[in-house]
């Protein structure tokens, strides 16, 4: 589980042979810790629209140093590009150019993010092409950046204000550690829902999560960060995975449930113990599932099955019992973990993309249900994470795939907890309905 490549490329005699040849060189990420900083340096926001002048202001009351222009060979943290009013493919000359100026200066594991609209139906031609272009742009430009840096792109939908909770929150998910594998991508905010945590470091403070799948992996990585981030858990796993179960209950202080998701009652017995043992429950996070790949000529009843059960139907049964429950919420959180192969495809998981795509289907069709009980649904789709079940993986296939992303290197469970915890805290509520990507922008499917 561990990438003995990175270690050796980034020191010493390695580092120099890597230089040398021109090889990938996968740079140390930086990822979240309590107390640290922000951002590295200062944060240069461009854009002349209201938009930018009220998100320089907030950056300010952040306790950043913020920039209305880049001053040269000066390290920076992060640029922020506010273009909410482009109209014409043209509005984005001055903008980009001005940014394009200072991205030599970008100090390592630095920011670019984009602020802007979505194109739609009812635009005109000219203000839709500007605004999808501001899509080609950001996910080139992502791919462009160096030693740790990312750029992605938080799009206001339906007259949502820059100032609105979720894009505040989005925004400092996107500057922070916390984001580190996530790049390239774009997030949507689409109400003015949602609202900020007395305290950045205890987000979840006062509220009840359960994971499923939380034994080993990622499972167990969620836990330990929504423990972290605040949160009482309640550990969902299979009873063959017992013990190591009792051992994540422990050491995040939750209590453990010993259960087969796929059960017609598993919602039920999830209601009844978090509310039981802990009084109430916010926030399901579905991250049980399995591989049995073959290619679909070899494919059986039982890989097929047993996949759609456990990676899809089982979350459809515990949501409905969930959403049913008057003892769910009162403003509900539900993050499902989906994966790129669901988008992209991936030879060898007929199985597993249908029911992974499966689970991105379902979240958009949910969120008005969840919306209507003041609540919200989205998914993560990590790309290629270091666990066990990528260790897996026989080892050519593995390096190929933990290399071809802009970071040059596979996720850790830390970055999909990380991904998971913010879209369940109270501030992501206006974010909805949504697919986030947590794969160093892998180039499957991109
Ligand atoms: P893992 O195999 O290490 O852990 C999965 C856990 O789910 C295990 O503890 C297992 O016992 C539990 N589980 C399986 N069936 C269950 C059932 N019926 N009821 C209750 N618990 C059950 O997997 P992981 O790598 O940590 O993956 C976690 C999630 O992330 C999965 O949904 C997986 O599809 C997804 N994912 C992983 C990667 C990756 O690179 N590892 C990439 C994309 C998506």
């Amino acid at each position: 589980m561990t990438d003995k490549y990175a270690q050796l490329v980034n020191q010493g005699l390695g580092k120099n042979v890597a230089k040398k040849l021109g090889l990938p060189q996968p740079a140390v990420l930086r990822r979240y810790e309590p107390g640290q900083p922000l951002v590295t340096g200062p944060v240069v926001v461009l854009g002349e629209t209201a938009a930018a002048d009220k998100l320089a202001a907030e950056l300010l009351s952040w306790d950043l140093d913020v920039r209305r222009h880049a001053v040269p060979r000066e390290k920076l943290g992060a640029i922020i590009l506010v273009l909410d009013e482009v109209a014409h493919p043209r509005d984005l000359e001055k903008p980009v150019l001005a940014a394009a100026g200072s991205l030599r200066d970008l100090g390592p594991c630095a920011r670019v993010v984009t602020v802007s609209r979505p194109s739609g139906e009812t635009d005109t031609p000219a203000a839709a092409a500007a605004r999808q272009g501001v899509d080609g742009f950001l996910r080139s430009l992502a791919k462009e950046l160096r030693a740790g840096a990312t750029g992605n792109g938080i799009l206001l939908d339906g007259g949502v204000e820059a100032a609105s909770p979720s894009v505040l929150a989005a925004l400092r998910f996107f500057l922070s550690g916390r984001s580190a594998y996530v790049d390239g991508q774009f997030l949507t905010v689409s109400s003015a829902a949602g609202s900020l945590p007395d305290d950045v470091e205890r987000p979840l403070a006062g509220k009840v999560a359960v994971v499923t799948g939380a034994a080993r992996g990622i499972g167990a990585q969620i836990a330990r960060t929504l423990h972290r981030d605040g949160a009482t858990l309640v550990l969902v796993d299979l009873p063959a995975a017992g013990d190591h179960l009792a051992a994540v209950a422990n050491a995040v202080k939750g209590t453990a449930l010993q259960l087969d998701i796929t059960r017609e009652d598993a919602g039920q017995r999830i209601l009844e113990h978090a509310v039981q043992r802990h009084g109430r429950l916010d926030i399901m996070v579905h991250n049980a599932g399995i591989t049995r790949d073959k290619l679909l000529a070899n494919m059986d009843h039982g890989r097929w099955s047993s996949v759609i059960n456990i990676n899809i139907s089982a979350q459809l049964r515990i949501n409905e019992a969930l959403l049913a429950s008057e003892h769910f919420g009162p403003a509900p959180r539900i993050v499902s973990v989906a994966s790129t192969s669901g988008i992209a495809g991936n030879r060898g998981q007929t199985n597993y993309a249908a029911s992974k795509g499966g689970v991105m289907g379902m979240v958009r069709a949910t969120s008005s249900l969840v919306a209507a009980a003041g609540g919200t649904i989205n998914a993560v789709a990590p790309g290629f994470i270091e666990t066990e079940m990528t260790e897996r993986i026989p080892f050519a296939l593995r390096e190929v795939a933990r290399r071809a992303n802009s970071l040059q290197q596979g996720g850790k469970p830390a970055d999909v907890a990380e991904t998971i915890a913010f879209l369940a805290s109270d501030a992501a509520g206006g974010i909805n309905g949504e697919v986030l990507r947590v794969c160093g922008q892998n180039m499957v499917g991109a």
